[in-house]
């Protein structure tokens, strides 16, 4: 029988555990992680709170079964629990005091034209335009072009983009307001129609969240694999030549048969030291947007009226004349635990938090889904076509899922998968 092929695996985020995953029995593997930690995005603190551990995720926390298929799958065959999250959003204007949620959004038209203020109104109606509007627009592919351009066509106004719009899309593709008007119209349409068209946080999507959190999917992952780990080792560079490929760290270099990279588009691009110029022409116009998020239990961040908290809480304030807009996440809840602490997961806060109650920060990249982006997915995949370096990572789409779901644990679990599957075909193991 002959070796099992060397294959160097960059980057130990979901995208990188999935291909180690599909290969780790045909495969020798060597993971190679920049951080003390394997997961990526799935990145979970353990605090201490009355004697046990929480596990509360600062990152990827939320899946669904029917968008999530793939990665679903994966935490089945691992045995991975998940937790049913019973909740919806709850929006607040800290200016005025406006503040609405998911238990609105359901009302009947009649009763918010008897009860509710001019600027609630508006944003209730044009939700359901655009919703309505919105699914007969992409079925008739008038939604390729960004979404600020297609909300001017459709004279949306400025209380819906900002009072409402804004904050969902932060929450969902984790950018920041000014990025979020060049998502692809049919990006956001496409994730709307596979989820809740009330928005994120309404209530007839049922989803989960991995039980003591992500860290727990991972763990049974890099068991079930069992690589060489190579933690806190940085790759500075990749080099494919025509019997192998060289990984280089500060502390030396080591060939490999193959490699998979699976770090974030623009780190790709900074590794590769001879890219394909298939490689080249992908990895150029794909951009990155860094967040600052911090874990921490200043409810300051949260509305006054305790009692309208959810799990997805969106806040808008004016800062120094201008106007923020913010996600906070509520952990206790979509963590769903009881605890006497309130924790909370914040999204490029505007404002000072309380030094003593913050637990952790990080700053956590991720793609910017522009029409450039989404251009790439047509062809993405033939990237991988015949080289000994395969890249994947959520700047993929999911397969199964089509071009629009990108930049999700699903599409980076699916992409990973599927630079395995290229491989393994390519060595002869049928049925890849
Ligand atoms: C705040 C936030 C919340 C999110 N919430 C959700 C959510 O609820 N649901 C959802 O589906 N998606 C969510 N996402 C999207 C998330 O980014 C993707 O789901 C997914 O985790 C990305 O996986 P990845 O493997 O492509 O990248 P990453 O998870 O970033 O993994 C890349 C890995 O490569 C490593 N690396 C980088 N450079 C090197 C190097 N030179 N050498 C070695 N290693 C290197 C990094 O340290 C990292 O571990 C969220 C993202 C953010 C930022």
């Amino acid at each position: 029988m002959s070796p099992k092929p060397r294959v160097a695996v960059v980057g130990g985020g979901v995208a990188g555990l999935s291909a180690a995953y599909a290969l780790r029995e045909h495969a020798e593997i060597t993971l190679y992680e920049r951080e003390p930690h394997v997961g990526g995005h799935a990145h979970t603190v353990e605090v201490e709170d009355q004697g046990r551990t929480l596990g509360i995720d600062t990152a990827f926390v939320v899946f669904n079964r029917p968008a999530y298929p793939n990665l679903s799958a994966f935490f089945d065959e691992l045995g991975v629990e998940d937790e049913r999250l019973l909740s919806g959003f709850h929006f607040f204007d800290r200016d005025t005091g406006v503040l609405f949620g998911s238990d609105e959004m359901e009302l009947p038209a009649e009763e918010v034209a008897a009860r509710y203020p001019e600027e609630f109104r508006t944003v209730f109606h044009e939700v359901r335009r655009f919703h309505e509007e919105g699914r007969r627009d992409f079925l008739r592919k008038r939604t390729d072009i960004p979404l600020g351009e297609y909300l001017d066509r459709g004279g949306y106004s400025e209380a819906f983009r900002y009072g409402y719009f804004i904050l969902l899309c932060s929450a969902v593709w984790s950018v920041p307001a000014e990025l979020i008007w060049e998502i692809p119209a049919s990006t956001v349409l496409a994730f709307f129609m596979a989820h809740d068209e009330g928005g994120l946080g309404g209530r007839r999507v049922d989803w989960r969240t991995v039980r003591g959190g992500s860290v727990s999917y991972v763990r049974r992952a890099v068991a079930a694999i069992d690589p060489k780990l190579r933690l806190s080792e940085p790759v500075t560079a990749v080099h494919e030549a025509a019997d192998g490929v060289t990984v280089t760290t500060p502390s030396g270099s080591e060939r490999f048969d193959h490699a998979i990279v699976a770090t974030h588009a623009d780190q790709t691009r900074a590794l590769l030291t001879n890219p394909t110029p298939r490689q080249r022409e992908l990895l150029a116009p794909l951009r990155y947007h860094a967040s600052q998020v911090v874990l921490h239990t200043d409810a300051s961040v949260m509305s006054a009226e305790r009692s309208r908290w959810e799990a997805w809480n969106y806040g808008k304030v004016t800062v120094d004349g201008q106007v923020r807009t913010y996600v906070a996440y509520y952990m206790n809840k979509l963590h769903n635990f009881d605890s006497r602490t309130d924790y909370f997961v914040t999204l490029d806060y505007p404002l000072p938090l309380r030094e003593e109650c913050v637990i952790r920060s990080f700053r956590y990249e991720h793609p910017v889904i522009d029409m450039a982006m989404r251009g790439a997915q047509r062809t993405i995949y033939e990237v991988n076509e015949g080289t000994r370096v395969k890249l994947c990572g959520s700047y993929f789409h999911s397969k199964q899922q089509f071009w629009d779901q990108i930049g999700s644990h699903e599409a980076a679990f699916s992409s990973g998968r599927e630079a395995a599957a290229q491989l393994l075909r390519e060595l002869g193991h049928s049925g890849a």
